[in-house]
């Protein structure tokens, strides 16, 4: 199982935290160690003193695929769940200023807490689906899936031309603006389409 995680999908988050707008999706990866299920708590690493919650709508794979072309792309993904891909921000920006791997700031264990997943037929917009991200109760990420720089089908087509697919994959697709630091004793709360998937406190 693979879970796959898109960079600066959103343009004013790609604003935000001053990132040039992609012209390509930007892929990276988290081990299946990340995932944090079932609302279970979030303990604070010890190696970062910035950690940041990014609220996103996160699709799993229904297929096997390589190289998927563009009208096959929705038979490739049933359902939808909540993710928040943590990162350790102080980490990254030290990374990237070195011009080196994200790994360690996004890929850290149980750095990718899930909510259930959810079928796509539930939905009753597949093209502009509305998720939240609350903060103590206060909202802080108000995103919709149509201001997404690449949608879904694009980045199947996308990742699919470098890593086969298969049935179980993960896809974070992305956060929109609002993102910011949690302390210990923060309390994250994600809602798809007003409804709320997840839950996740800072211990
Ligand atoms: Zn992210």
């Amino acid at each position: 199982m693979k879970i796959f995680c898109i960079g600066r999908n959103y343009v004013d988050h790609a604003k935000e935290l001053n990132n040039p707008v992609p012209s390509e999706p930007l892929i990276f990866m988290k081990p299946p160690t990340a995932l944090l299920l079932a609302n279970r708590p979030f303990y604070y690493p010890d190696f970062t003193k910035d950690l940041h919650y990014e609220g996103e709508l996160v699709l799993r794979v229904c297929k096997n695929g390589r190289s998927v072309q563009p009208e096959f792309a929705e038979r490739y993904y049933d359902a939808l769940a909540f993710g928040i891909d943590f990162t350790a921000r102080d980490v990254q920006d030290k990374l990237k200023q070195k011009g080196q791997p994200w790994e360690i700031a996004k890929g850290f264990d149980r750095s990718a807490p899930l909510s259930a997943f959810m079928p796509l037929e539930e939905l009753r917009d597949r093209q502009n689906i509305h998720f939240q991200l609350h903060k103590n109760g206060e909202l802080v990420q108000d995103g919709h899936s149509a201001d997404m720089i690449f949608h879904f089908n694009t980045l199947i087509c996308h990742i699919s031309r470098y890593f086969t697919l298969q049935k179980g994959d993960y896809i974070f697709t992305g956060t929109p603006a609002g993102v910011g630091p949690v302390q210990i004793g923060d309390l994250l709360e994600g809602f798809i389409e007003g409804e709320k998937k997840i839950e996740c406190k800072i211990k």
